[in-house]
């Protein structure tokens, strides 16, 4: 054949690329290896959280990208060979590739967070979308008025780094219309955030007083967590809120370091210019597992490196020089229905990482309320786009 392609992971990065992939090169034969038959996709699930959104508006299954020629195995892949070049599934199945391309997502960093191993029931993350966000939705719609609602956030690199302080903003939200003596209690492993200003000026315009944040230099990192009691610890003191919401620290799929593909920070070093992991050879590595440098960890990265990673790949194979790939991102928040931001940002290859380079845009601060709506309307339209070019 044309060549060989394996992607593992259906998500924002791995559906792309293998559409990207077939779509480029009819000829090529791309196995797309992903457990889940429906995909639950996270931006937006902040939405479900609040009681703004049904989860179904967040689900994808895959028969588009199959009946475009990807092979579509619902199974987790287990093992991965460099040398021979394969990857095995759960079921004892091995395909073989000249390439593979790995867009596993995140899995948590359990060491870096003492006693949560085992609290996702007691203290849901939410942080992959589904049984999770439906779990966390259920806990805030038992709470009590006058509960407190505790939102654990980490350090970078994460997932989506503004995304705690939307869930934080629509949680207040949910809390005004229905519950309005309760509090939102941001626990912050850093001082400052993306975007902060937007933030900070909306929620005392829309929130007042109901979301309190200790930042890093007040001792608002979360240093362990006993489930059993519902406790998060800091380095300042303890708190049992009524809710806890805790966001632990993160690291690449774990299929990354199987793989050979994450060092010790947990994420997976790789050339820009190609995404081919600096540990492991014919194995690209995008989306958030990557360690991308200035761009952030999001949906649109993860699909707009996706398909810079198969036009790469389809020309490696055809034995031509990959061009330099420039991606674009924008991450849109919204806090509360009909007032929205943005941040739109360009990224190029510089050295081991992409580097932000000119041409982006944050939302101004001091803005009518119409831009906010506007902005608002577009974030649910750049939904629809990025879900009907990644699944159909
Ligand atoms: P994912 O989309 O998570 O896909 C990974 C896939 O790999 C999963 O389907 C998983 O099942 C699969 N997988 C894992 N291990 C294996 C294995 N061993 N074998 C096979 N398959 C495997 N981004 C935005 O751009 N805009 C937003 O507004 C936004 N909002 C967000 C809000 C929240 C609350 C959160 C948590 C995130 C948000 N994001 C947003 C971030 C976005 O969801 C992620 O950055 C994006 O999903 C990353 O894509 P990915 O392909 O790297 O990983």
């Amino acid at each position: 054949s044309a060549g060989r392609v394996v992607v593992v992971g259906g998500g924002f990065g791995g559906a792309a690329c293998s559409r990207a992939l077939k779509r480029a090169n009819a000829a090529l034969q791309v196995t797309l290896i992903e457990p889940n038959e429906v995909f639950t996709a996270c931006p937006f699930s902040n939405e479900v959280l609040a009681g703004l959104r049904g989860i179904e508006l967040q689900q994808f299954g895959y028969d588009r990208l199959a009946s475009e020629g990807v092979t579509v195995i619902n199974q987790a892949a287990t093992k991965i060979d460099p040398q021979q070049r394969s990857v095995v599934v759960a079921d004892g199945t091995s395909f073989p590739y000249d390439h593979l391309v790995l867009s596993p997502g995140i899995d948590f960093h359990f060491e870096a967070l003492p006693g949560y191993d085992d609290a996702s029931e007691k203290m849901p993350h939410a942080w992959k979308a589904g049984a999770q966000t439906l779990l966390l939705r259920r806990q805030l719609e038992a709470m009590e008025d006058g509960g407190v609602v505790a939102i654990a956030i980490p350090a970078n690199p994460s997932r989506c780094p503004p995304a705690p302080y939307e869930r934080a903003s629509l949680i207040a939200h949910f809390l005004k219309t229905k519950k309005p003596r309760s509090k939102v209690l941001i626990l912050d492993a850093k001082d400052n955030f993306s975007q902060q200003r937007l933030f900070e000026k909306a929620w005392k315009e829309l929130y007042g007083d109901m979301i309190e944040r200790v930042a890093l230099s007040q001792g608002g990192r979360v240093t362990s967590v006993d489930p059993s009691t519902r406790t998060i610890v800091t380095e300042f003191g303890n708190y049992t809120p009524d809710v806890a919401n805790v966001i632990p620290p993160q690291r690449a799929g774990h299929i990354a370091e199987i793989a050979g593909a994450a060092d010790a920070t947990g994420w997976c070093p790789i050339d820009p210019v190609t995404f081919e992991s600096k540990l492991a050879p014919a194995i690209h590595v995008v989306g958030d597992a990557c360690l991308g440098g200035g761009i952030p960890k999001s949906a649109s990265a993860a699909s707009a490196q996706g398909k810079a990673c198969a036009a790469v790949i389809v020309n490696l194979l055809a034995g031509r020089t990959p061009e330099t790939p420039r991606l674009t991102g924008v991450c849109y928040n919204t806090v509360a229905p009909g007032y929205g931001f943005s941040l739109a940002g360009n990224y190029q290859p510089k050295g081991d990482i992409f580097a932000e380079v000119e041409g982006g845009a944050t939302s101004p601060v001091d803005a009518p309320r119409e831009l906010r709506a506007r902005e608002a309307a577009e974030a649910e339209r750049w939904f629809q786009t990025i879900t009907a070019d990644t699944f159909g």
